[in-house]
């Protein structure tokens, strides 16, 4: 049963604009052992956040539209208001090429779990960085 064999396995959400570095992502996550699903952009983010359990969301900051911001906020507001069970308990790491003090203060503040400088990190710390994000809860 394919269920089975799913279960344990983390999934994971990648919220990332730039097809190639979701894919260089995607890539990466999946041979570390995750389930990844993919969003483009803020609005698809908000669609499968409202339908998809995740343990865990890495998200850009500057996405077209609806941007990371944003997303943050409604998330917040999800939590407030209890509207939406599936993002109780998803941890939030933020991966961005933004990484001033405030950002980073801003982007905390808003409900991320964490913030890394896209520049600063290899694929393969960033899947490092998941797993320690997710094992600090089990
Ligand atoms: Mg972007």
């Amino acid at each position: 049963m394919a269920a089975t064999k799913l279960e344990g396995v983390r999934k994971i959400l990648v919220v990332e604009d730039d097809p190639f570095l979701s894919d260089i992502y995607n890539t990466k996550l999946k041979q570390t052992g995750f389930d990844v699903d993919l969003a483009m952009t803020g609005e698809e983010c908000l669609q499968k956040l409202a339908t998809n359990k995740y343990d865990l969301m890495v998200l850009d900051i500057v996405l077209p539209q609806v941007d990371g911001w944003e997303i943050l906020s409604r998330v917040r507001e999800m939590r407030q208001q209890k509207t939406n069970p599936n993002v109780e308990g998803l941890k939030i790491i933020i991966l961005s090429n933004l990484g001033q003090k405030e950002e980073i203060k801003k982007g905390l503040d808003l409900g991320a779990n964490g913030f890394m400088i896209k520049a600063h990190f290899t694929p393969s710390e960033v899947a490092q960085e998941i797993n320690k994000a997710l094992g600090a809860t089990g």
